[in-house]
């Protein structure tokens, strides 16, 4: 058994309570709308690209969602602990948890737990690469979405301390790299 395989949810939610200033979030979706605000108006000054070709960019570009760094529901732990509710963990007994954990995750359905963290994830990837507090930033082709982890809602890449100036350098050189990966060699073929 992988402990983290099993308990990232009950990670991220202890990770995000402890670790990423509340006003976070809200800043990175601030930032997201006025990249996006300046992508489509660098898009007028390219003289390559023709009408037809910009507004397909433009509308690709609306339709882009964004996961940022964990869904609501993850703040309340009670929600979290519902996840794992009936499974008996003892301190120190690995193999007993292991056992514990198995027989939980298939008991009345499979892969119970995972279903459990779709509870939360209804309305983005269900990769669990996503579930995760780790530093990380990406886009889905197959859903047109870009996700920012929470990790990135952390020094160095953001801080409600710095400068604006500082986390438009950092993380929201981040959001302009993940937006224009929907554009790439990758990024724009249809699926
Ligand atoms: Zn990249």
């Amino acid at each position: 058994m992988e402990t983290e395989t099993y308990f990232r949810v009950a990670f991220l939610s202890t990770f995000v309570r402890e670790a990423i200033h509340p006003d976070s979030r809200s800043m990175v979706k601030e930032m997201i709308e006025s990249i996006h605000v300046a992508f489509k108006e660098n898009l007028k000054t390219l003289a390559w690209l023709d009408d037809e070709a910009a507004m397909w960019v433009e509308s690709k570009a609306d339709a882009i969602k964004y996961f940022v760094a964990y869904p609501d529901g993850i703040l309340n732990p009670e929600k979290v602990d519902e996840i794992y509710d009936g499974l008996e963990i003892v301190e120190g007994d690995y193999e007993e948890n292991d056992l514990s954990v198995t027989v939980y995750d298939h008991l009345e359905s499979d892969f119970r737990v995972f279903k459990n963290f779709g509870k939360f994830y209804s309305n983005t990837i269900l990769y669990l690469d996503f579930y995760s507090y780790g530093r990380n930033a990406s886009y889905t082709r197959t859903k047109n979405q870009i996700n920012i982890l929470a990790g990135n809602l952390q020094k160095n890449y953001l801080s409600p301390d710095f400068p604006r100036w500082a986390n438009y350098g950092r993380l929201g050189f981040n959001i302009g790299h993940e937006l224009v990966h929907a554009f790439d060699a990758t990024g724009k073929e249809p699926f």
